[in-house]
């Protein structure tokens, strides 16, 4: 293997989720194209990440670049406040009409984890500006995972693990099952009976739940908590930060349960993964929360970077691609394939589970998966399993060949490790995470 570039050293770069005290570098890129990933060295990679989970038309998209650049020379950013540019309010209209319902007033921020903190403060101040200052909970899922800032991870369950060092400080979140039956269904129901009056909202990630696990649940377990959430008078959250867009078969995940949520969180692939924006985006009743003649009802929000000029228009450059070439066609093409494909995984011994939703492919397996992440790219690809699963959520534009390239490889690897490694005592704990 080449010598690394001069530049890549880790004196001065602190590295996310990482123990510094042993992190292997980085791979140097150099430059992306497609589904390809190319190292300083020449190798190329085909992403089977997309960058966690943002690059979904693929790198350098030249519609996207395009847009980019044109907007570049124009404006790059301009302060939210008092003044206003194009990209922005068209995106809003633009994110209204695509989103289910009376989803019509939107927040913008410049990450997901942000969407989320103004999320959790819209619904508690939709309660307290009318009046119910006893509303300060919120409830959440087990195995959800909603971001790392302080608020995003009191709504994280904690047994996902990135969050273990701010026990004690996090206020813990009220955690329950996924009503996925009837029987659970009817538990959620008699918590929230008993919790109503001190919850603001209820945060759900829908049908997939992303770095808790790649868990996977039906329409009707959405439909049940949207139900639950109308019985109790509760604010439904919608965390669509990894589903939205196409990822879970359709543009938004809470489409398939018919499902109208009160406040919906995106971010990850609302760019396309060129650059950082969020939107929360409130329904009318929310919204109307928040107006009146007092100035404090309004919402106390506005994040330096808000809107900027350069990601709406990436932003609004991906909303055409979903217009202009056949993505959810893609997705449901990649669904079958990858249902197909990885399959022959369910037989290898230690193997607990082979699911996929929309352009997500998981194989669970019994024991730490984090320790495959070399054998993936001296195959070729860039696959980087966590937690216990190894999983795939390629660009839309991945074609039958490199998909198969990359679930060949999931298969090799995976059986190599059901042969070999599984009879091994695993060093690493599982510790790792996205
Ligand atoms: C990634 C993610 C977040 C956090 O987004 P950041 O941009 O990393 O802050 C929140 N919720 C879900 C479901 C996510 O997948």
């Amino acid at each position: 293997m080449a010598e690394p570039p001069n530049w890549l050293n880790l004196d001065h770069v602190w590295l996310p989720y990482a123990q510094m005290a042993d992190a292997p570098l980085p791979l140097p890129v150099v430059s992306a194209a497609g589904v390809r990933l190319k190292l300083a060295d020449g190798r190329q990679l085909i992403d089977g990440i997309s960058s966690w989970w943002t690059a979904c038309h693929g790198y350098n998209h030249p519609h996207i670049v395009a847009a980019v650049q044109k907007q570049a020379a124009q404006l790059s950013h301009v302060m939210f406040a008092g003044l206003a540019h194009e990209p922005a309010y068209t995106l809003a209209a633009r994110l209204a009409a695509l989103l289910p319902g009376d989803l019509d007033h939107v927040f913008f921020s410049e990450s997901g984890s942000v969407s989320v903190e103004i999320a959790l403060k819209m619904a508690l101040q939709f309660w307290r500006n009318r009046g119910e200052t006893a509303r300060r909970k919120v409830l959440a899922f087990r195995h959800g995972y909603h971001g790392d800032t302080f608020m995003a991870m009191a709504v994280t369950d904690p047994a996902v693990g990135m969050h273990d060092s701010f026990r004690g400080i996090v206020p813990p979140a009220l955690l329950a099952e996924l009503p996925t039956a009837a029987a659970t269904g009817a538990a959620l129901d008699e918590l929230l009976e008993r919790e109503a009056p001190q919850l603001a909202a209820v945060i759900v990630e829908p049908l997939v739940q992303g770095a808790g696990g790649l868990r996977m649940h039906d329409a009707a377990t959405l439909a049940r908590i949207r139900a639950a959430c109308d019985r109790h008078h509760l604010l439904l959250i919608a965390d669509e930060i990894m589903t939205g867009f196409g990822r879970s078969g359709t543009l938004f995940a809470c489409e398939q349960a018919a499902v109208v949520p009160d406040i919906v969180c995106l971010s990850k692939a609302l760019t396309a993964g060129t650059l950082p924006l969020a939107a929360t985006v409130a329904r009318r009743h929310v919204f109307a929360a928040f107006l009146g003649s007092e100035f404090g009802r309004a919402l106390m929000h506005g994040p330096t970077f808000m809107a900027n000029a350069l990601a709406c228009a990436a932003a609004n450059a991906s909303l055409d691609l979903f217009e202009s070439e056949p993505r959810l066609a893609q997705v449901a093409a990649i669904a079958a394939q990858l249902a197909r494909e990885l399959e022959p995984c369910r037989a290898l011994p230690g193997v607990v589970d082979v699911r996929v939703k929309g352009a997500v492919g998981v194989v669970e397996l019994a024991g730490p998966a984090a320790g495959l992440r070399s054998a993936f790219v001296e195959r070729g690809v860039w696959l980087r399993p966590f937690g216990n699963v190894v999983y795939v959520m390629p660009p839309f534009v991945v074609d039958a060949t490199d998909l198969t390239a990359l679930t060949t490889a999931i298969c090799e690897v995976v059986a190599d490790w059901s042969r070999h490694a599984a009879h091994e005592a695993h060093g690493r704990e599982a510790h790792d995470v996205v």
